[in-house]
């Protein structure tokens, strides 16, 4: 099935208003086998709504809208889908009935135009809206489906995971199964030239890689007649994508690396501490997020000054005065500092110049050391990432970190 996503809200083209829908609706459509071919944006304009339905309606045997279900005068959706489909507004009991107990339980009258909301077009399927007044119906016209859902993020994904999405997947003859590979220390080009021998000619398991903030992912999906069948063709592609990348495969169930890090310390009980300076608190505060940590996360404090490192971590003063404040001498002495003081099993430490300025030629913007101690290992990692954002270069220097963490934990290759 071929699918657009048409938003309709002048507040999206004001920009007042992310279209938070569409990316809701692509994700779960995709991960349904229906292929998303367009996003389309319109205001409240029936004439341009109108022209982008025939549009989409081209290429597409289904178009979902959201919004414009309201009922005020400019949520016209239900009226110019009704024009295209080929068929007329009527009274829809049940829902009248619905709209008419909703204002009774909360004793608010009910308005002359909020009857609008229970007319819907005659040949509709229509889809209760158990979090809101506007009900979304389904309108097929020519082996073509219109489905227009309400506005409202909360009732929209209501809508779609309790009635729409099930009815889509019953009419829908293919069944798809993705598998989500995420690695880390591969960018996306090279990560897409090692697999070319798996990509070149390839329909069925797809590869798609997409980068994000760092990291390079993989999505190996396959569309075959029976779920089982879909599974399997994944499950065969993926052994044989870990013959060309395994080395920097961190999860295949779309984790992140804070998370898969923090399951391992707590399935292992083993305890982690963390010292760091230009990440202000940035690594504490991905473990922390991971539910459970508690039983493992024992500290993390931000030394930022040479006098906290000193004081803190017991850094001597001599090594910041030689070596410096961002230098492997000063990692290794906080992370063994930190060890000392916490006894975690896992210690860690970051220093760096996150930038945009401070750097030299000899320690410039993006150069960080980050040290961990695991039991008996200790090792100083050193980072350049070429990079003058500030933000950036914190963000990755705590996936830098998480990996090396999870590394040592598997008792990999670090480097
Ligand atoms: P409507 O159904 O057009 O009355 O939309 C009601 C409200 O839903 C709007 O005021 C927005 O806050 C929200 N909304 C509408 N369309 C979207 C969209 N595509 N993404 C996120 N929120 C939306
Ligand atoms: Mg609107």
């Amino acid at each position: 099935m071929k699918c657009a996503i048409l938003a309709v809200g002048t507040e999206l083209l004001f920009g007042h208003t992310v279209n938070t829908n569409a990316v809701y609706l692509s994700r779960q459509l995709n991960s349904m086998g229906i292929d998303v071919l367009y996003h389309y944006a319109v205001g409240d304009n029936p004439d341009r709504l109108k022209e982008l339905l025939h549009q989409a309606l081209k290429d597409c045997d289904l178009v979902i809208t959201t919004g414009g279900m309201g009922p005020t005068q400019d949520d016209l959706t239900k009226e110019v889908v009704c024009q295209v489909q080929q068929d007329q507004l009527q009274e829809h009991a049940p829902s009248m009935e619905r709209l008419l107990r909703h204002f009774q339980k909360r004793k608010r009258p009910m308005t002359e135009n909020n009857k609008k909301q229970a007319l819907l077009p005659s040949r509709a399927i229509v889809f209760d809206n158990n979090h809101g007044t506007a009900p979304g119906f389904a309108l097929t016209f020519e082996e073509r489906t219109v489905i227009c859902l309400p506005g409202p993020p909360s009732e929209m994904t209501a809508m779609f995971s309790e009635s729409v999405g099930p009815w889509l997947a019953e009419k829908s003859s293919e069944a798809l199964h993705f598998c989500t590979v995420r690695t880390f220390g591969i960018g996306e080009s090279m990560l897409e030239t090692k697999l070319l021998p798996l990509i070149d000619g390839q329909d069925d398991p797809t590869l798609a890689t997409y980068a994000k903030e760092g990291e390079a992912t993989l999505r190996i999906a396959s569309k075959r007649a029976t779920k089982e069948e879909a599974k399997q063709a994944v499950e065969e592609m993926l052994s044989r994508v870990r013959e060309y990348i395994g080395e920097y495969i961190y999860s295949t169930e779309d984790q992140g690396l804070a998370e898969v890090v923090a399951g391992k310390l707590i399935a292992r009980s083993i305890t982690i501490s963390c010292a760091e300076s230009c990440t202000g608190g940035m690594l504490a505060e991905k473990l922390t997020d991971v539910a459970g940590i508690s039983a493992v996360f024992e500290r993390g404090i931000v030394t930022y000054s040479n006098r906290a490192k000193h004081e803190e971590l017991g850094v001597s003063e001599q090594t910041l005065q030689e070596c410096g404040a961002v230098s492997p001498q000063t990692a290794k002495e906080m992370v063994l500092g930190l060890r000392e003081k916490t006894k975690s099993q896992v210690c860690v430490s970051i220093t760096g110049i996150a930038g945009p300025e401070g750097g030299t030629e000899e320690k410039p913007v993006g150069l960080i050391y980050v040290g961990v101690v695991f039991d008996e290992r200790a090792e100083v990692f050193e980072l350049r990432t070429n990079n003058k954002n500030r933000q950036w270069n914190r963000n990755y220097t705590v996936l830098f970190a998480l990996d090396k963490i999870n590394r040592m934990l598997d008792n990999r290759d670090v480097e």
